[in-house]
């Protein structure tokens, strides 16, 4: 379904991002990864879904917190990969303390990682979208995008920005082959998660009952949503059934922002 069309995805080292990298591959597209990690295991990673789906892919590091590393990023992948049709700014961060408590330098990294990056690479990605008439832009927000957490204050304002950022952005493409839409995901139990349920976790509970714990406050389901499902509402998001699906915010949460 995307042959011929290339992607490049922010934080897709680990998580949603890698989650949603292999669904776009599993479709035949290539693929520029990002994030951090040992450099053997990206490498691996890399080599392991260009080999498993027969797709190219490389591995671009950069820094998203740092606006040049950003728009070079762009810049390398549309190179690399020959031109640029997918973005998805997913790369993100998490710091939990109540506002008083909160270190400055975690809001400034989680405003610039969650939000600004989101601008950044956008900026850089959409001239070549716009010259083909075909683009997609895929934000990964969150139900933090729409409903708010106590004691996740940074996190929750990025996220509303990257919401609104979306459908302003979807505004200005309106009249062209260019798309722009948030994914707001509910729980979903990648390193970032895993550190808020270790943190529980050490209170006296099993890791069993810190899940259970996390899930119930807030997701009706009580089920995790997977990087896998994330990355096929991305490949929807892609295909031309979805061209009149402008500035949307897609929940897949388990019904956490039906209640
Ligand atoms: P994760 O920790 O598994 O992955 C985060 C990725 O971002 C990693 O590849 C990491 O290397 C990369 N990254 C972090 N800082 C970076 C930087 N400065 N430059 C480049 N890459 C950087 O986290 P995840 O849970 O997969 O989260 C991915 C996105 O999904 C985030 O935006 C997060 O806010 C969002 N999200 C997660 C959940 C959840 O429950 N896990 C829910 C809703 C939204």
């Amino acid at each position: 379904m995307l042959k011929g069309k290339t992607a490049l995805v922010t934080g897709s080292t680990s998580g949603i991002g890698l989650g949603i990298a292999r669904a776009f591959a599993s479709v035949g597209a290539d693929v520029a990864l990002n994030g951090f990690g040992d450099p053997a295991g990206i490498e691996k990673l890399r080599s392991g879904i260009a080999s498993e789906f027969e797709v190219k892919t490389v591995y671009i590091p950069a820094d998203v917190s740092k606006p040049n590393e950003t728009t070079a990023m762009v810049g390398r992948a549309e190179k690399e990969l020959g031109h640029l049709d997918i973005l998805v700014n997913n790369a993100g961060i998490q710091h939990v303390a109540k506002v008083q408590d909160f270190p400055p330098e975690k809001w400034e990294a989680i405003i610039a990682i969650n939000l600004s990056s989101a601008f950044y690479a956008t900026r850089a990605a959409l001239p070549g979208m716009l010259k083909r008439d075909w683009g997609r832009i895929i934000n990964i927000a969150s139900t933090h995008g729409l409903v708010a957490s106590a004691e996740k204050s940074a996190y929750v304002a990025a996220k509303h920005g990257v919401v609104g950022f979306t459908k302003a952005v979807a505004l200005e493409t309106a009249r062209t082959g260019v798309t722009c839409n948030a994914i707001c995901p509910g729980w979903v139990l990648t390193p970032l998660v895993q550190q808020q349920v270790d943190g529980r976790a050490k209170a006296g509970k099993t890791i069993e009952q810190a899940k259970l714990e996390l899930l119930g406050e807030k997701t009706p389901s009580l089920e995790f949503v997977t990087p896998a499902q994330l990355g096929a509402l991305a490949v929807f998001l892609c295909s031309e059934a979805a061209a009149q699906v402008r500035g949307a915010a897609l929940t897949m949460d388990g019904g956490w922002t039906a209640q």
